[in-house]
């Protein structure tokens, strides 16, 4: 589908409802406890943006999350309730890369008048480039490393720190033990993944979202469905790849394979049960899980997919 047409369906959506959008967003009194201002809004595009986010600002902004939990970013199609929480937010985050098929985000940011207010939390990542069909593709999934996780988080923290500069101390603090955090996980999942016999360090799943989570943790990654499930260049399913995995699958001997979260399984059983492997779980990959789950944040799904991957996968 074409992506501009339906941006442009939706913004047309939101005029014809008379939503207003001149003045909106303009930032009100800083919250300091003694305000009824509700918080500002803070719009993210993904689960993990919002996490990163929400870990920094505490409760001083309203953080917002587009997408559900479960659902795909490279496909997904924006309504015209996600133009108006744009249009109302102080401040936006992307994840950038081309994770948000068709620039969807930033799309939104622009038609609010709201670039200068969208973070692109992958400023300052290095990417992983994936040759596809002769062309050269970053690959967007960079949130499974632990260090570039850390570059997300300090972007939000310096974009928050100066558009509320009054509590940069307290955004700058709360940043800082979860940096630990991360690093603890780090140090955890390295640890956690020792477990796996090398022979066994290989991970498929249905799309390739897991090559910095790999290159990070010194396991091989293969997917029969590209780095974007919808369909840009190098992206979706080929038979070629499919074929690809299946061999790469008998080749190495590795005992199981993974569905993902976000994307339908059904491939990956079929695959399962060609190379006559076992389904060793489903696994967090382009969102978190729902409130109250094991996955529900950045910490969390990491955590529970190390776990995961090593019951599967060790002897
Ligand atoms: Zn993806």
């Amino acid at each position: 589908m074409n992506r501009s047409i339906t941006l442009r369906t939706a913004w047309a959506a939101l005029l014809v409802l008379g939503i207003s959008i001149a003045g909106c967003g303009s930032r009100k009194d800083t919250p300091d406890g003694s305000s009824d201002d509700p918080p500002p809004i803070f719009a993210c595009s993904t689960t993990q943006v919002a996490d990163f986010a929400r870990q920094v600002v505490g409760d001083r902004y309203n953080v917002q999350s587009i997408l559900s939990p479960g659902a795909d970013p490279h496909l997904y199609e924006i309504k015209p309730s996600d133009a108006q929480l744009v249009v109302d937010s102080t401040l936006c985050a992307e994840n950038g890369m081309h994770l948000e098929g068709g620039e969807w985000m930033r799309t939104l940011a622009e038609q609010a008048g709201k670039l200068d207010k969208l973070i692109t939390c992958t400023d300052g990542v290095e990417p992983l480039k994936l040759e596809v069909e002769d062309e050269t593709v970053d690959d967007p999934h960079t949130w499974f490393s632990p260090a570039n996780a850390k570059i997300y988080v300090n972007n939000i923290l310096e974009a928050v720190c100066q558009d509320d500069p009054d509590h940069e101390a307290e955004y700058r603090a709360r940043a800082s033990l979860y940096l630990k955090q991360i690093d603890t996980l780090d140090v955890w999942a390295a640890d956690q993944i020792t477990a796996i016999p090398p022979s066994q360090r290989m991970l498929v799943t249905s799309h390739d979202a897991f090559n910095y989570f790999c290159q990070h943790f010194g396991l091989k990654s293969s997917a029969p469905v590209g780095w974007s499930t919808g369909s840009e260049i190098g992206g979706g399913l080929t038979p070629e790849r499919r074929k690809a995995v299946i061999e790469s699958i008998r080749d190495s001997g590795v005992k199981a394979i993974f569905v993902e979260t976000s994307v339908n399984p059904k491939l990956i059983r079929e695959i399962a049960k060609e190379a006559g492997v076992e389904i060793g779980g489903e696994l967090y990959s382009d969102s978190m899980g729902p409130p109250g789950s094991a996955g529900e944040t950045y910490l969390g799904m990491m955590r529970e997919n190390v776990l995961t991957i090593v019951e599967a996968l060790r002897d």
